[in-house]
């Protein structure tokens, strides 16, 4: 927008006395109307206006004013206003009286013109104005020159006119604001009024999850002081009926003794029967002592840094005896070395044979083999057999207490060995998990922490 004007000037007048400042004025608001700026703009730039020719008026004497349309380098027009002062202005600078005037305008400020320094404002044209084509602003000259410039008189009304108007808009402002102001208050009434109930939706909800959460302590007391008595009374009556069945084992042994009277066959064969049904209800009677015990945490595993090699080499020795089916091998492998664990080997030992066990027990051609494998940290001991295997959605009943698989082939038992088995590998620190698929064989794993619980 800078550089010599191409266009002859919309209008152009002479600032020399007090009255030119009214004339610059008014004149001033015309060509900005008749060049489409709005009201407002309208108003600020003949406020600038008499504000600049004032100081000028005052300050050098007056100046030569022109009105200017030029196409601003932002595609735009604007309205361009120089005031060239009758003297040089002191020290070609110039300061508004009013520091308020430059932002009634787009731009002020001094500009050099050959020689000569102007006052220089412009102020952009809106978008929607009619276009100032070449030949719209010629006609725009003309009118301007024909007009004839009103009194003081006038310019005094226009002014008193547009001050009311200024008003008007600043009361329906501050109306507007105040109604903004109240629906703030409201929506800040109803936002409280919303946050007061969730929180007490909130304490509420608080409320019920603390009460939730007493029930589910009471319960689990419940369920724990039933779970004692439990195991309180299997013990107590499997310890009052050790003693009677020992007798009765004991006496069964005498009568068959070859040194007491001699027994007819059939006394001898019902004796026989005495003492073996004596001898199943002592391995049930010891079985839910130890069961019992387990769970009443009555057992203290006792610690210590193990060698896999002996354990498993004892288990070979002592179940070699057990295994006595010609078509079922029973094979312990070697543990990978270094076979070490932290565990109480008595324990484990009661586990792997009680495992081992009913491989054998249950299978009846195939192998029934244990093994050791070490990741990480965990020692992972199977037993696997290629007996008649587990339906899927029993491996977790066979870990519940007297449980016996249904149609499976009875070969004597008390359904105590893996409940036990499980509880002693958690006393371990360990967990004892069954996969299994009828006619696939079972795979038993007992996982332990190398370092111990
Ligand atoms: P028990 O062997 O004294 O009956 P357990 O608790 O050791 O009791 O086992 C529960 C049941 O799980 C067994 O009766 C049997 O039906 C099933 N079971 C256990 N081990 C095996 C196995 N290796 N193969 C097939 N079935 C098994």
């Amino acid at each position: 927008m800078t550089g010599a004007p191409a266009r002859p000037p919309l209008l152009q007048m002479a600032l020399r006395i007090e009255h030119d400042i009214f004339l610059v004025r008014q004149r001033g608001r015309e060509v900005a109307a008749a060049v489409g700026l709005e009201h407002q703009d309208q108003v600020r730039i003949a406020t600038a206006l008499s504000e600049v020719a004032r100081d000028l008026l005052h300050g050098v004497g007056g100046a030569d004013v022109s009105f200017h349309v030029d196409d601003g380098s932002d595609g735009r027009c604007h309205l361009r206003v120089d005031l060239a002062p009758t003297r040089p202005l002191p020290g070609d600078r110039y300061e508004p009286q009013s520091g308020a005037v430059a932002r009634l305008v787009d731009r002020l400020g001094v500009i050099g013109v050959g020689r000569d320094t102007v006052v220089r404002m412009s102020r952009r044209v809106p978008v929607a104005a009619q276009a100032l084509t070449q030949e719209r602003l010629a006609e725009l000259r003309a009118e301007l020159g024909r007009s004839a410039p009103g009194s003081a008189l006038d310019e005094l009304a226009a002014q008193n006119q547009q001050l009311i108007a200024a008003l008007d808009e600043v009361r329906s402002q501050r109306d507007e604001l105040a109604v903004l102001n109240e629906e703030l208050q409201e929506t800040n009434r109803g936002v409280m009024a919303l946050y007061g109930q969730l929180s007490e939706e909130l304490e509420e909800t608080n409320r019920g999850v603390v009460a939730l959460h007493a029930e589910l302590d009471e319960k689990s007391a419940q369920l724990r002081a039933a779970s004692e008595s439990k195991s309180r009374f299997l013990a107590n009556v499997s310890h009052e009926l050790r003693a009677p069945v020992t007798a009765i084992i004991g006496l069964g042994r005498l009568l068959a003794d070859s040194a007491s009277d001699p027994l007819t066959e059939e006394q001898a064969e019902q004796v026989g029967l005495i003492r073996s049904s004596a001898s199943d209800l002592l391995t049930l009677v010891n079985e839910l002592l130890d069961l019992a015990k387990a769970e009443s945490g009555r057992i203290e595993p006792e610690w210590a840094d193990i060698d896999l090699r002996p354990v498993f080499g004892q288990l070979r020795g002592t179940l070699r005896a057990v295994a006595t089916r010609p078509e079922v091998q029973l094979v312990v492998e070697e543990p990978p070395s270094p076979a070490t664990l932290r565990t109480d080997e008595v324990l484990l030992g009661q586990v792997l044979r009680n495992l081992l066990h009913n491989g054998l027990k249950f299978t009846e051609r195939g192998e029934v083999r244990l093994r050791a494998r070490r990741r990480d940290d965990t020692w992972l001991l199977t037993v696997t057999d290629t007996g008649p295997g587990i339906a899927p959605e029993l491996h977790e009943r066979v870990f519940e207490e007297f449980y016996q698989v249904p149609g499976a082939i009875r070969v004597g038992g008390t359904g105590l060995g893996l409940p036990y088995a499980r509880r002693l590998t958690a006393l371990l620190g360990g967990s004892l998990h069954l996969t299994s698929e009828p006619g696939r064989g079972s795979t038993f794993t007992v996982t332990l922490p190398a370092g111990g619980a």
